[in-house]
């Protein structure tokens, strides 16, 4: 059995839920993302929870990813946010729902759907708004809705788009103008239509930070999985995935030996380290060696000793009262992951989807 394992606790997602929830109106959708294995989590067994809880919609990156989550139960509605050519087929065949973000994409999904009978086929579209990732410029609603009318293949379920700085209140007015920009291209395709699509256009941050731009749904990602781009949001959210090893043996250091690879520590003290079985094929960069990252072992932090290996790390434990076999924390509960990803420059989102898929996944509180 291996000793490190990822803690996905379904008590604290349903926690995060009902918090996200009520932070909305009431009749705003709730849209749960999901990309990327559930940020990192278990796409599967999160989404089969956030269901039970009568989630509306969830969103994925890619096809794949959709299928997936139909694979193991899924019936709930899954917009793919970033679809790309050649996977239509597969979507249609799973019901997944494309966002169409551009004059190619839309005119070869439509070439998809009638080439499979289908009418009336639910399908997304994105106004670009300022990120200039993905989406159709404002301006462009006419010609839109000249596609949209000319077609029996597909229906237009929801219209929208994303914020570049939400959790940035010195970007406020940025945001301001893109909530209103939306707004605007939001008129314009209802106007046209005979029926009123699903507007969205916040991430966990804007429902946060921007009540005013809640339209009829909200997406949600980070804050679900309990962080909330904010140290005073995170107090009310709780990690959901605890990632957590052993000390797999401990080493006395005299002084001037030096631990683990190209001797990158060498120790100016008498010193005791921990070696714990996961290393950057588990998702810990080398970014974090050398002293800039720790991991917490009875409630102590301890520091990083040398380069990360591969599938190890060494960790000084000097100061902390600890024997092999103890229970160590990388993070989660009991050991904030935002500060850890600081560190080295990163973020919540960087850190969860980096743990690799070699770690297992160990669901509690379902
Ligand atoms: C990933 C993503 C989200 C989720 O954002 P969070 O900050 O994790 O809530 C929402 N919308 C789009 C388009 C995304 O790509």
């Amino acid at each position: 059995m291996a000793a490190t394992v990822l803690e996905i606790d379904l008590a604290a997602l349903t926690h995060n839920f009902n918090y996200l929830k009520a932070k909305v109106k009431p009749g705003v959708q709730l849209l749960a993302v999901a990309k990327a294995f559930g940020y990192g989590s278990d796409a599967v067994a999160v989404a089969g929870k956030l269901e039970s809880l009568g989630v509306d919609y969830f969103a994925v990156a890619y096809a794949e990813e959709g299928v997936a989550l139909r694979d193991g139960g899924i019936t709930t509605p899954i917009l793919v946010l970033h679809p790309q050519m050649g996977s239509f087929e597969a979507m249609i065949d799973h019901f997944l729902e494309p966002n169409l973000y551009s004059y190619r994409v839309i005119d070869a999904f439509i070439a998809s759907a009638k080439a499979k009978q289908q009418q009336n086929y639910p399908v997304h579209i994105k106004f670009n708004t300022g990120l200039n990732r993905l989406g159709f410029k404002p301006g462009n609603e006419d010609q839109l809705l000249k596609i949209l009318k000319a077609t029996k293949a597909i229906q237009l379920k929801s219209l929208f788009s994303h914020l570049v700085a939400s959790e940035d209140l010195n970007e406020k007015e940025f945001t301001l103008n893109q909530i209103s920009t939306f707004k605007n291209c939001a008129k314009k395709m209802i106007d046209g239509l005979s029926y009123t699509p699903i507007l969205h256009q916040s991430n966990t941050s804007g429902i946060l930070n921007f009540p005013e731009a809640q339209f009829d749904m909200v997406r949600t990602g980070i804050g679900l999985y309990g962080y909330g781009n904010d140290p005073k949001e995170d107090t009310h959210l709780q990690p959901v995935a605890t990632l957590k090893s052993v000390i797999s043996q401990i080493h006395e250091i005299q002084v001037g030996e030096s631990v683990g690879y190209n001797r990158a520590h060498i120790a100016k003290k008498p010193e005791r380290s921990a070696t714990i079985p996961l290393g950057h094929a588990d998702g810990i960069s080398r970014e974090y060696g050398n002293g800039k990252g720790y991991v917490t072992i009875k409630g102590k932090k301890a520091p990083i000793l040398g380069n990360v290996c591969m599938d190890m790390v060494m960790v000084n434990v000097t100061e902390i009262d600890c024997e092999e076999g103890d229970e160590v924390i990388i993070f989660g509960k009991g050991a904030p992951l935002p500060e850890l990803a600081k560190k080295v420059g990163s973020i919540s989102y960087e850190l969860l989807t980096a743990i690799s898929q070699r770690v297992k996944r160990k669901i509690i509180n379902s």
